[in-house]
């Protein structure tokens, strides 16, 4: 879920813009009925009204979010009734622009279409229970038009938002350089991936891979050249992965692929093809690199970190072992050793 969903779906945050939309409501009521001179102005609307605010600041947020869906429409209807029992000039009307607003943005293109066609229904109530000199059709158009596009217009913002928002998400968890998962990327789905294996009792392997002497392709070549090289890695390691398996850029030079449902040698023969992929020189101006990388694979492993740390262990171990090469971490003990004797 993206956060401007969320805030969508935040039933406190529904329940309170309510409450400030009826506490208007009760303030327009209550100012009104006391303008001298003005028509006498009926005080159950404005009652009403403060009777949805108290609910809604006491048990409205603990309210299902369909219990609290139908507030637009009553709104409309205390608006609709305030209008006939108070038939002034009209201007009340306007007032259809809360639960307009308010019911597009929070319950979607469903909301909208009802709120439109209950504000339809209510205003034409109210317009035909006026009495024959301000009854026009006009009254109902317009406010129908208005409240159309105001809902319409709110649709288009939220897409438009969504949109902006899921673009940002997914760019804040990619690495721009090679197109994979940044660091913070490649935590829910490996989080994900854990939890599956954990479920289900299979192994997962994680392979933490980093290029061997990357400083000196930056110094020889250029750090252009060290971008393409890194942008090549990552193509390789995708080419020769799986569709399920997790990819990501966790640093300058250090990579991390997830393996679900793989052991160790599953592990080791796509380093295997990564390795032979990466000593092909075929591409031009581009330098051959080698890696190190460190494989650790388990059954229901307990996190993230304590698989990546494994495998970090073990390239560690692979760079100090000279490099160019793949190093396994030893498997966990998965039961205590018994002790004997
Ligand atoms: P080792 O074999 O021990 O891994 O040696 P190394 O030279 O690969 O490792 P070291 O950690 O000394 O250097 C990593 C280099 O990676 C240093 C840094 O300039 C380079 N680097 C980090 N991020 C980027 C990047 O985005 N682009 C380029 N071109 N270089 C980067
Ligand atoms: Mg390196
Ligand atoms: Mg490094």
């Amino acid at each position: 879920m993206n956060s401007i969903q969320s805030v969508r779906e935040n039933k406190r945050l529904i329940a309170y813009t309510a409450a400030a939309m009826y506490g208007g409501g009760v303030v327009i009521n209550g100012i009104e009925s006391l303008i001298p001179g003005g028509p006498a102005v009926s005080l159950t609307p404005g009652a009403a009204a403060l009777g949805a605010v108290v609910l809604l600041l006491t048990v409205g947020p603990r309210l299902p979010r369909w219990g609290l869906a139908p507030l637009g429409p009553v709104g409309a209807l205390l608006i609709a009734y305030s209008q006939v029992t108070t038939p002034g000039p009209g201007d009340g009307a306007v007032l259809y622009m809360w639960p307009v607003l308010w019911t597009a943005f929070f319950f979607g293109r469903r909301g909208a279409v009802a709120i439109v066609a209950c504000i339809g229904v209510a205003h034409g109530l109210a317009v035909l229970s006026l009495p024959a000199d301000s009854r026009f059709l006009a009254r109902w158009i317009e406010v129908m038009f208005s409240v159309s596009i105001v809902a319409a217009v709110v649709q288009v913002l939220v897409a438009n938002n969504d949109k902006l928002l899921a673009r940002l998400v997914g760019e804040a968890r990619t690495d721009k350089l090679t197109g994979l998962l940044n660091r913070h990327g490649f935590e829910e789905p490996a989080a994900i991936e854990l939890a599956h294996a954990r479920r289900e009792h299979r192994s997962i392997a994680a392979i933490t891979i980093d290029i061997d002497y990357f400083k000196r392709v930056n110094d020889e070549w250029g750090h252009e050249t060290g971008d393409r090289v890194l942008a090549r890695l990552g193509a390789v390691l995708t080419a020769h992965c799986r569709e399920i398996d997790v990819v990501a850029r966790v640093g300058g030079e250090e990579f991390v692929v997830l393996l679900p449902s793989s052991d160790s040698a599953d592990a080791q023969e796509y380093m295997q093809r990564v390795r032979r992929a990466l000593a092909v020189r075929d591409l031009p101006g581009l330098p051959a690199v080698r890696v190190s990388a460190g494989i650790a694979a388990t059954v229901a492993p307990a996190n993230v970190e304590e698989l990546l740390e494994r495998a970090d262990s073990a390239l560690y171990a692979a760079k100090r072992g000279g490099r160019d090469r793949v190093v396994v971490a030893e498997q966990e003990a998965l039961e205590p050793a018994l002790a004997l004797g």
